[in-house]
């Protein structure tokens, strides 16, 4: 079956499970296993594909690079910039830092990895520069708040925030409150990082008759359950191939009312207004 898939306001369609990438390109012996696992992923249907200049210190990136080569047309890539370089000149650089390692025209999608000192409006001013350029073709943000969202929307150029991507799982709620909401009534769509709660979901003793009775691992059903809303996409990282299968095994599974009230019960559902958490 085709993926769960999310279309921008600009018309781009891309699947709502894609691929993580923090903590690959670090090690020479794990290189060969990475490439495979994001291989793979892209052929089963993943291809949005989420890095950042920090994964590695650009070597993720140049991962990616190797795992897309040749099939450039078919991914949608994601890439963030540090907070420090989100200054005029600096984010320019970065942006050009990327494209190398990438080895591609323009990045799909360019966040900001968190909020830094540099103002927004220059932030925001350069990001719409570097689309008018074609060195990347939208922007978005990471790790910020609603009040944060707010300063952004009120911005020029500030309505093109094309998203946030938070931490976002069984386990942390919190954005359930007020900034899936927010963005879910403007078309933004939420990009939830550390779906699975980096791992410790899949291990969760909690969750294990629950995904029992749904027929899937305690992983699938925390991986479905992020899925359920059509606003958000979830990027897990996978390097085991039998982990990128079962995840993508895991978009096609419809979690039924009682599954979701059993998970109310064990992960509560925020009921005020939480501080976002971040990894
Ligand atoms: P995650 O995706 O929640 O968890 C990754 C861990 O889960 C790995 O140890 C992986 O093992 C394991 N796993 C994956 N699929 C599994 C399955 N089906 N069954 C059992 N275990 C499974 O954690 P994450 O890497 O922190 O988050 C995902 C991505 O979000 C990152 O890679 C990154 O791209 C992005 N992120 C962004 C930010 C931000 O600040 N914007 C922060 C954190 C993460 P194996 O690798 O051994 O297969």
């Amino acid at each position: 079956m085709g993926l769960l898939t999310f279309r921008f306001p600009d018309g781009a369609l891309v699947p709502r499970l894609g691929l993580g990438t923090w903590r690959m390109g670090e090690s020479a012996t794990e290189r060969k296993d990475e490439i495979a696992a994001l291989k793979l992923g892209l052929d089963l249907g993943m291809t949005l594909v989420d890095t950042a200049e920090m994964y590695g210190e650009g070597g993720a990136e140049k991962l990616v690079a190797e795992a897309i080569a040749g099939r450039r047309d078919e991914v949608f890539v994601v890439s963030k910039f540090y907070p420090y370089h989100a200054a005029r000149a600096q984010l320019v650089q970065a942006c050009e830092g990327s494209l190398k390692r990438l080895r591609i025209e323009a990045i799909d999608l360019y966040l900001l990895h968190w909020r830094g000192s540099v103002p927004f409006g220059e932030t925001i001013e350069t990001l719409e520069r570097l689309v008018a350029d074609g060195k990347i073709r939208r922007w978005g943000v990471s790790n910020l708040d609603v009040p944060e969202l707010e300063e952004i929307a009120a911005l020029d150029g500030g309505g093109n925030l094309a998203t946030n991507q938070v931490l976002y799982n069984l386990a942390q709620r919190g954005v359930e409150f007020d900034l899936i909401p927010w963005c879910a009534g403007r078309n933004i769509p939420v990009m939830a990082y550390s779906p699975l709660d980096q791992g410790d979901l899949a291990e969760a003793a909690s969750l294990r008759a629950i995904a029992q009775r749904a027929g899937a691992s305690s992983a699938q059903l925390a991986l479905a359950w992020v899925l359920r809303h059509p606003n958000i996409l979830a990027i897990p990282k996978a390097t085991r191939l039998e982990h990128v299968r079962a995840n993508r095994a895991a978009a096609e599974l419809r979690l039924d009312a009682a599954t979701l009230e059993a998970l109310d019960r064990i992960f509560a559902p925020p009921q005020r207004k939480r501080p976002l958490q971040m990894v």
